[in-house]
């Protein structure tokens, strides 16, 4: 099992949680308090507090990390959806385990809303 850390949530379930995707070294999860219709929250097993430490991830492990987002979504049955990392508290961090949200899901895509946007703005 990859470095973990004692005490740490994401650790755990990396450990002992239930999965929707999983493969060497990474698993995925459903969020608890999903923001879209398909919440997914993707975590490598090995404890890295932030995404600034991505470079303790070698090549190869960070293009299967990026690869294995890409097959959660598929998984979970997106073809349209955001990836998402925010990285420290006040940029909405809250559990200090690196993990990628995959959001998707919605009756109309974030493209249609600028569009809409757009439309309004010019029949101003
Ligand atoms: P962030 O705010 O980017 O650190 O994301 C942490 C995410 O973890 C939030 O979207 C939470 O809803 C989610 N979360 C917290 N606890 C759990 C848990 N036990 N199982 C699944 N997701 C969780
Ligand atoms: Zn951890």
């Amino acid at each position: 099992m990859a470095k973990q850390r004692e005490g740490c949530l994401f650790c755990s379930i990396a450990r002992d949680g239930a999965y929707v995707h999983k493969a060497k070294g990474f698993v995925a999860i459903n969020d608890i308090h999903p923001q879209a219709p398909v919440h997914v929250l993707v975590l490598p097993e090995r404890h890295v507090d932030t995404f600034r430490e991505i470079s303790e991830f070698d090549g190869k492990e960070t293009k299967r990390m990026l690869e294995f987002v890409a097959e959660t979504a598929e998984k979970v049955g997106l073809t349209d959806y955001r990836v998402l990392v925010n990285v420290g508290s006040s940029a909405g961090q809250t559990v200090f385990h690196l993990h990628w949200h995959i959001l998707g899901g919605r009756p109309e895509s974030r493209a249609d809303v600028l569009g809409a946007v757009a439309t309004t703005a010019a029949d101003e």
